[in-house]
């Protein structure tokens, strides 16, 4: 693969006029001040320079961008929300980057309650794209933290997971059709609304999760559901994350894909949020080591859910695989409970540093992951608070680990690699990913080649080759630079 060669790249003020050109002034941003806010992610963990932020408003201004950078070999680095957490959407240092900002492509083109499907421009927020599902009383099941922020575009690039991937599966699984603009210019028509089409190689899959290395996503076809007639939150103390598993293991076998939530936490994240999330209150009356959030979804009525979460507790309480329960009694108690979850990441910034691992390991072995990843890091750092929360239906934890109270920040986050060895070592020995739903980026981008078959990276590579051979699209990220 050919590198965005810097001898090659024009001047900056070259690459701004020829992009003013082809966008007007008000879809190019060149002044520092204007290009700050897409310099750096939300963590402030990688911060990057641009020669320009480019804002498209169609799929054909984002060809001709491409087109521009093809010949230029300039590199390209897509960007949709911005939330993404391992520096995918984050230029280099070299400043020799256009970041394309798919912002300003924000339409909902289409919605069919019928064909359960709905079509939106790339950047369409997905907080609002749930919402245009509602108002046709359907279901996009996408549910994450950045929601209010994120883009369609970065969660299928991210190929994005999430709360519901339980009984809906992760953003690959929503996808029916993409429109891409390819690195040399070209557009991708591939918008289809067929649940059936087995005309040759699914291209669509190779677009998700590419973490924009391979194109840009320009609009997607996705699939709705009908919206639950009923839903029913519950927030349960426990006191390992074993029984969080065998209360896991009921409510799915009572609800099957009615089981639409299940979420762990440990204790400290809770005091963490309650210190720090205005507004948030303990579900509960005694504190529990672990908690978790368990969401049961009816077809049928609001009863139904209700009885299928009564049957499972009580059975539960009974069988002693659970302490204490607080029921929602409203929407609004309901949304207090996911509040508390969705919190979970943002609070621990006001605990100082936090080293994060987002791994799976399969199901039933959680509860053996978090025993003996804990054990790990306070064998490390005496002290050192371990915050693991998330998706245990999915096997998908969420490891972060906050820095000792009395600990200097930076003494702690010195320490991220040889942690991150420490328990994605104990992942791999349990067949487990180090990576379950944020992406590689440019984080782990270097651990890919000692985890990943090499078989399966020598493809990615002649992929990136074929469909990439400049080497523009978004270098460095996943993948090395050659
Ligand atoms: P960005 O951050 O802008 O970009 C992410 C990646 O996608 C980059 O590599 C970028 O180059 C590429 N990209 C963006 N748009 C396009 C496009 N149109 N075409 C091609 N490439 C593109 N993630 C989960 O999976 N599950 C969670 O539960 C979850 N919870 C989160 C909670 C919080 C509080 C935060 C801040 C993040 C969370 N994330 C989660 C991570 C993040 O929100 C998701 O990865 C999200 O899908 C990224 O969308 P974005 O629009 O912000 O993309
Ligand atoms: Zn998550």
């Amino acid at each position: 693969m050919q590198p965005a060669d810097a001898q090659t790249s024009p001047n900056p003020n070259a690459t701004i006029s020829s992009l003013t050109e082809l966008l007007g002034a008000s879809g190019v941003l060149a002044d520092p001040a204007d290009k700050a806010p897409y310099l750096r992610e939300w963590r402030d963990l990688f911060i990057g320079e641009a020669v320009a932020v480019a804002r498209p408003s169609n799929a054909q201004e984002v060809c001709s961008i491409l087109r521009y950078a093809h010949e230029t070999g300039t590199p390209i680095v897509p960007q949709g929300g911005n939330t993404g957490l391992v520096g995918g959407q984050t230029p280099d240092a070299s400043g020799r980057a256009i970041i394309l900002s798919l912002a300003r492509m924000n339409a909902i083109r289409e919605i069919d309650p019928t064909g359960n499907t709905i079509t939106v421009d790339a950047g369409a927020v997905l907080e609002r794209v749930q919402n245009a599902a509602a108002e046709v009383e359907r279901l996009y099941p996408l549910a994450l933290g950045a929601q209010g922020s994120c883009t369609i575009g970065g969660n299928i690039a991210t190929n994005a997971g999430g709360t519901g991937v339980l009984a809906y599966g992760n953003t690959r699984d929503l996808v029916l059709g993409l429109e891409v603009a390819l690195p040399d210019g070209r557009l991708w028509k591939g918008l289809s609304s067929l649940r059936k089409d087995n005309t040759g190689y699914d291209l669509k899959n190779l677009f998700i999760g590419s973490e924009g290395t391979l194109g840009i996503v320009t609009a997607a076809t996705l699939k709705l559901f009908p919206r639950p007639k009923g839903m029913l939150t519950a927030f349960l103390g426990l006191e390992s994350p074993q029984q969080a598993l065998a209360v896991f293991s009921r409510l799915q076998g009572l609800a099957g894909s009615g089981l639409t939530g299940f979420e762990i936490m440990p204790l400290e994240g809770l005091a963490f949020v309650l210190r720090h999330q205005p507004g948030a209150r303990d579900p509960l009356e005694t504190q529990y080591p672990w908690y978790v959030l368990a969401e049961i979804s009816s077809g049928r009525s609001e009863e139904d859910a209700q009885a299928l979460m009564m049957d499972g507790l009580e059975a539960a309480l009974d069988a002693g695989e659970i302490v204490d329960a607080a029921i929602a009694q409203s929407l609004e108690q309901s949304n207090e409970f996911w509040a508390i979850r969705h919190g979970m990441s943002e609070v621990q910034k006001a605990e100082g540093a936090s080293i994060k691992h987002d791994v799976s390991v399969p199901v039933a072995k959680v509860p053996a992951f978090l025993d003996e990843a804990i054990a790990a890091v306070l064998d490390m750092v005496p002290g050192c608070r371990p915050v693991p929360f998330g998706h245990l239906g999915d096997g998908n934890i969420h490891f972060n680990v906050s820095q000792p109270v009395e600990m200097e920040r930076q003494a702690f986050l010195d320490l991220w690699e040889p942690m991150n060895d420490r328990v994605h070592a104990i992942v791999t020995a349990m067949d487990g990913s180090i990576s379950a739903e944020h992406g590689i980026g440019q984080l782990k981008r270097d651990l890919l080649p000692g985890v990943k078959d090499p078989v399966a990276l020598a493809l990615m590579q002649t992929l990136k080759q074929a469909i990439d051979p400049k080497g523009i699209m978004n270098p460095g990220k996943v993948l090395a630079l050659p």
